[in-house]
Parts: structure tokens; sequence; C-alpha cells
């Protein structure tokens, strides 16, 4: 089983593009919603969480923390440290998700494929890309943010030209490149791969 992931900064469209994937059949692994599901039921997850940052890591009402997190892993430390706890349990459900899919490859969809170290569980990656300020107005129309806490995430996230140089393929999702065509190309490439998995 070939194992793909799919990386790209805030609002490059990789939620876009694995829709298209799904479409033509391929299983789709979402780490960002796997590792928010976690936070809120996984208990030993929690005990971690209250441990390493406190007991404002979750609410009264035992809701994990967001607006708590939000304004402490704007340090990278923080992050890192957030990172060594819960990545570990994503990665072992992706495997086992993984070894019940049925179809060449699969795909894992990640914001933060290489930060993670996500890019270890993969065997292939694909960066979706766009500019910076189409970008902004895709999350400025979708979400509640303001531009200045849309730059403070892009500002954490890997820059287009480092992620380039780390991933095998590149989809460029911006307005004038048709995505499905690049998708259905590189569906084919990855099928054939596959047969080496
Ligand atoms: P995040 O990292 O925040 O999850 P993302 O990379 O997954 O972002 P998407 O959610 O796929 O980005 O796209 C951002 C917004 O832009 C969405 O509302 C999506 O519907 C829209 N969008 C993305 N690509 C296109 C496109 N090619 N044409 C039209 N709308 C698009």
């Amino acid at each position: 089983m070939l194992k793909v992931g799919i990386t790209g900064g805030i609002g490059s469209g990789k939620t876009w593009v694995c829709r298209v994937f799904q479409h033509l059949g391929v299983p789709l692994f979402n780490a960002d919603e796997e590792v928010k599901n976690l936070y809120q039921t996984d208990e030993t997850l929690k005990g971690l969480l209250i441990t390493e940052f406190g007991n404002s890591a979750y609410t009264p009402s035992g809701d994990f923390n967001k607006a708590f997190f939000r304004e402490i892993l704007v340090d990278s430390n923080k992050r890192e440290s957030l990172n060594q706890i819960v990545h570990p349990l994503v990665f072992k459900r992706f495997e086992e998700w993984s070894s019940e899919q049925k179809s060449p490859y699969v795909i894992k969809e990640a914001a933060i494929l290489f930060e993670s170290g996500a890019d270890k569980t993969v065997d292939k990656s694909i960066g979706v890309f766009a500019p910076l300020e189409i970008r902004m107005e895709r999350v400025i129309a979708r979400d509640n943010r303001t531009r200045e806490e849309i730059q403070t995430i892009m500002n954490m996230q890997l820059s287009d030209d480092a992620l380039k140089s780390k991933v095998d393929y590149t989809i460029i999702n911006d307005n004038e490149h048709g995505v499905i065509d690049q998708v259905r190309a590189l569906h084919q490439v990855l099928v054939n791969e596959a047969r080496h998995f």
C-alpha cells in the first residue's frame, strides 16, 4: 500500500484537492481532523496535555481549550512539545486505518506534514500551492479570522520555497491551472508508483 501525504499552507486548497482525489476513489485520512478528534476523546492524551500545559488545556466543561492553545502555540517550543505528544498517536491511527483500506494508494492530508514528522509516515508527498494573496482571500471568505491572524499562521508555516524543495509532486491551485486535470494526471502516476509498494 502506497501512502501519500498532501500538504500546503493555510488556504492553499489541500482539502479542495483531496476532495478531487476522493472522487477518484482514493481513501482519505485527514490528520488535522483526527488530531481534533483525539483532543476531545482520548483520555490519555487529555492527561498528558494537562501535565504539560496545565489545567487551562481544557475548559471547566472538559472541552479542549482552543483559545488557550491558539495563544501559546505562537511559541515554537510549545508547538514542538505539543507535536511530540500528539503526533505519535495520530501516526498509530493512520497505520491502523491504512491497513484496513483496499486501494492501490491512500492519502493523508496534513497541514504540517513536515513540521510534525508525518512525512516519515508516508512514501510520497504532494504540495499544494497558491499565491499568498489568493490564500489570504480564500481564508477570509471561509473563516471568521482577521488578516493579522491569518498572517501569523502563514508565518509559522513553511515557506513555499522550503516546501517545494521537500515534496515529490506539486499541484498549483491558483484559479488558473485546472486542478482536476492535475489531480487526474497525478493519480495515474501514483497508481503506477503503487505497483512497487
Ligand atoms: P487549511 O490549511 O486552512 O485547512 P486548505 O489548504 O485545506 O486550508 P481549503 O479549505 O481547501 O484550503 O481551501 C480554502 C478555501 O478556498 C475553501 O473555502 C475552498 O472551498 C476554497 N478553494 C480552494 N481551492 C479553490 C478553487 N480552486 N476554486 C474555488 N475555491 C477554492
